[in-house]
């Protein structure tokens, strides 16, 4: 992966042979998702290019679901590395694109969103996709 800095934060451009990888390790998790398989899933990449998946573990109330890309970035932080995320696998919803941005926050890495359009990987710093975020630095 190469780095740039833009606008003060680290931009990672990721090779494609590293995008398919955070795709195909995605998929071999989807059979975890919880309580059924076949939910949605994510994986981010860190720094050190270790690649975390992430599960949906969805909960009755639906509130308390966590989201496949809020597992990810979890699993990023138990390994120590949750200020190390630079790429995370895409199209996210709304709320994971608030997590991901706070992580960005904090870390000074606009997390790159890598999305598969028909085998084309196109990436997407998180900042492109949150035009006008809250907050502008962490509140906790
Ligand atoms: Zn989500």
């Amino acid at each position: 992966m190469k780095k740039k800095i833009v606008k003060g934060k680290e931009v990672y451009e990721i090779d494609s042979k590293t995008c398919e990888e955070m795709f195909e390790v995605q998929e071999e998790v989807r059979k975890n998702t919880f309580p059924k398989a076949g939910g949605y899933c994510a994986s981010v990449l860190t720094k050190k290019g270790n690649i975390d998946p992430g599960v949906a573990y969805q909960s009755d109330t639906y509130t308390l679901t966590i989201h496949g890309e809020a597992s990810a970035l979890n699993h990023a932080a138990i390994h120590g590395e949750g200020k190390e995320i630079v790429a995370i696998t895409g199209p996210n919803c709304h709320i994971c694109k608030q997590l991901i941005y706070e992580n960005s926050l904090r870390s000074n890495i606009d997390i790159v969103v890598v999305v598969n359009e028909d085998g084309q990987f196109k990436q997407i710093p998180i900042s492109g996709l949150m035009p006008f975020p809250w907050p502008s630095e962490p509140q906790v």
